[in-house]
């Protein structure tokens, strides 16, 4: 729900799962310069056939509206549910590594959205946001609730502190957390996770940032280094990452240019 509608009574609403539930993440020390810059010795031109277009980070939001339903790369999840084909398998991890924690079956109240579904439940529910504005239309965002336990009470269920918690180690985030509601400018939704995969996801929850501030740290043309990673921002169509990078993925920016990641393979400079 945009902050500007929100009542004071729902404000109020917030801060007591704030401050009951959400405090462990609000008092969560932030993590800074996880990324470290470093200028690869070699360089070479990714081929199409060495890399896997995935296209987790983009963004949808009030500044960044979709115009168009998603017409491919949808899967069905459950019996209703379509998602984005790049979220399918790990949202099936995550959601079975809870299920076996917290031992509450996750439901999914809604992952993918069109436009016209959008507009029928603007308005009528609270924290719909406008069509095209929702992450529901890249089919990269999910509701889920456990019985008893559905949007603002979901943090109060073992479900909804474990994912509060855990999310960032299968590749998704708490994308509107209570702590960066003017950031996002969206209100506090602890059940509606995002999958921008791995490492992103760790790094965003590691330095307590949106997506947005994230995207803004990487710097176009530049490399980075975590935990066995390489990260890089480029424009151009030909993309390029270090000579040892492999497993590569892209996804498009939504600023017409490519995050591109890859794992680092060792050096065998060591082995005599
Ligand atoms: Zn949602």
């Amino acid at each position: 729900m945009p902050l500007a509608k929100k009542s004071l009574k729902n404000r109020l609403m917030n801060y007591k799962y704030y401050y009951t539930y959400g405090l462990f993440d609000v008092m969560r020390k932030r993590e800074k310069s996880l990324l470290s810059a470093f200028s690869p010795e070699t360089l070479h031109t990714v081929a199409d056939c060495d890399a896997e277009r995935c296209d987790c980070l983009i963004l949808v939001s009030e500044a960044h509206p979709v115009t168009q339903d998603k017409e491919a790369g949808l899967v069905l999840v459950d019996e209703k549910n379509f998602a984005a084909e790049e979220m399918a398998e790990p949202l099936r991890v995550l959601i079975s590594a809870c299920e076996e924690t917290c031992a509450e079956k996750i439901l999914f109240t809604s992952i993918y959205r069109t436009l016209a579904f959008q507009s029928s439940i603007y308005g009528v529910n609270p924290f719909a946001a406008r069509p095209g504005e929702s992450e529901h239309h890249s089919g990269l965002a999910a509701d889920i609730k456990v019985d008893g336990y559905a949007q603002r009470r979901f943090i109060m269920s073992g479900t909804g502190k474990w994912m509060a918690k855990n999310a960032h180690r299968y590749g998704f985030i708490i994308r509107y957390p209570l702590w960066a509601e003017k950031r996002t400018g969206v209100d506090y939704e602890p059940w509606h996770l995002r999958y921008v995969g791995i490492p992103h996801a760790e790094l965003i929850y590691r330095q307590k940032i949106t997506l947005e501030e994230y995207l803004e740290t990487l710097e176009p043309g530049r490399f980075y280094r975590f935990g066995g990673w390489v990260i890089s921002r480029q424009t151009g169509n030909r993309l390029a990452m270090p000579q040892n990078a492999q497993s590569i993925r892209y996804s498009a920016d939504t600023r017409g240019g490519w995050i591109v990641w890859g794992k680092e393979r060792p050096s065998c400079s060591t082995l005599s």
